[in-house]
């Protein structure tokens, strides 16, 4: 059985309290929400923290608000199983209750927080293992090692961002609100994100993200795809989130298609998006949107499946995607 490291767990009741006990517990800290990837990452101790801050007391964050004239927030500590429940959400944010809906098993929707999706680790084979199934092949450079088992002459880390709120999140133009000792700022939610296996955020340590803002519901429609082995269960090895903005005679707008589970960070396609504005949404059109996905989508060999196999199916699942969005 894995166990937890011993660790001093903190229960702020309100965001100014728990970022001022995060600026005093200093680096060595980490928040909590649900602790469905915090936990089992310290189990495995890739993720040590002497200082755990719980934020399951801090009720300001467990809050729904808004209406989709004006844009909703989600509260970064609102649960899966709420987001996925939510009437509102589920009639005018189809791929944000959606994307919800297909993490995992109920249990861990229950626990899982929309605030932990969006900055969920990012994951690797050689990674999400027991600390003792990594020292036997001498770590990885994400932690404790230094070399990158899954391109060993890469200096950077390629683990997989696999969360299903991202891509969506991306796709919609959504925003987040992050706060710390030092103030709170605004940010489009495509700008949390980096390219790197271990620096997959551009969040500061200490900050603690407060809240995720859905922009408000003017003609957009949008939708999320998601490819795993196991219907129940499993993580994406890829998910398609897109969005596109009508005109009036039916011909797209605007487009935004962003793949997810195919790099370190939630990959926004603008050569796809560029092969749908002005045109309808008809089998030319989405066809070369799903051609203009796939070649830009370069998955790496530390998750389910073969790559590429999981490159030919970007350009089934932006299909299916679009498709999807035709029909509406
Ligand atoms: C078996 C299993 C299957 C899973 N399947 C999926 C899946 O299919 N799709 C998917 O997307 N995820 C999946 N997950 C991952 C996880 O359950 C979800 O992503 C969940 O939403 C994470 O939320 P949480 O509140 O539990 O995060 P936590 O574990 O509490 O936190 C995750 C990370 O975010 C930080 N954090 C959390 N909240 C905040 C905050 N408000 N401010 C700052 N930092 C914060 C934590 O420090 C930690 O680093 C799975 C997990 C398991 C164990
Ligand atoms: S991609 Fe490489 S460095 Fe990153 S977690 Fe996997 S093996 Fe480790």
């Amino acid at each position: 059985m894995l166990r937890l490291p011993s660790f001093l767990l903190l229960e702020p009741r309100t965001i100014d309290e728990a970022v001022q006990m995060r600026a005093a517990a200093g680096d060595d800290c980490s928040f909590v929400a649900g602790g469905t990837d915090l936990y089992p990452n310290m189990k495995r101790r890739q993720q040590t923290p002497s200082t755990v801050i719980s934020l399951a007391r801090v009720a300001e964050l467990k809050e729904i608000t808004g209406s989709p004239e004006e844009g909703m927030t989600i509260g970064a500590c609102v649960t899966l199983t709420a987001v996925a429940a939510h009437p509102v959400l589920a009639t005018h944010y189809r791929a944000v209750s959606h994307a919800a809906h297909t993490v995992s098993t109920p249990l861990l929707r229950n626990m899982g927080t929309m605030g932990g999706n969006l900055l969920l680790d990012t994951r690797c084979n050689y990674y999400d293992q027991t600390y003792e199934w990594r020292k036997s092949i001498d770590f990885c450079m994400k932690r404790d090692g230094e070399i990158c088992w899954v391109a060993p002459s890469s200096p950077r880390c390629w683990a997989v961002q696999s969360s299903d709120g991202v891509p969506v999140a991306v796709a919609l133009g959504s925003e987040v609100t992050l706060a710390s000792a030092r103030g709170v700022r605004r940010i489009p939610a495509a700008a949390l994100y980096r390219n790197d296996g271990i620096e997959y955020l551009t969040k500061t340590a200490d900050e603690l993200l407060v809240a995720y803002h859905l922009p408000a519901t003017n003609g957009w429609r949008a939708t999320y795809q998601k490819l795993r082995r196991r219907e129940a269960f499993d993580f994406p090895v890829l998910g398609v989130a897109a969005r596109v903005d009508l005109a009036g005679d039916g011909t797209v707008r605007t487009a935004r298609i962003v793949l997810g589970a195919v790099a370190s960070y939630p990959m926004d396609i603008p050569e796809a998006a560029a092969a749908l504005v002005g045109a309808r949404l008809d089998p030319t059109s989405i066809g070369a949107a799903a051609d203009a996905a796939y070649r830009p989508a370069k998955p790496m060999d530390n998750t389910d499946f073969t790559l590429g196999w999981r490159k030919e199916m970007v350009r089934v699942y932006v299909q299916r995607a679009l498709e999807e969005l035709a029909r509406e």
